[in-house]
């Protein structure tokens, strides 16, 4: 089973989304993009739970 996600779940006005065929590898991608397109967000172990609330079962 993969997981999905969408930046606009985080009231963020981005229409990026992800899928990954396990979490590991999904908040790999989600880490890269929010460093790269929210500046200056950081990439805290708080906000990985909070991505970790969002995924979706796909
Ligand atoms: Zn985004």
């Amino acid at each position: 089973m993969g997981v999905k996600i969408r930046c606009a779940d985080f009231n963020n006005d981005c229409p990026a989304e992800f899928t990954a065929g396990e979490e590991d590898e999904l908040l790999q991608h989600v880490e890269l993009h929010t460093r790269t397109a929210h500046q200056p967000m950081e990439w805290t172990p708080e906000l990985v739970e909070v991505v970790k609330t969002h995924l979706q079962p796909v």
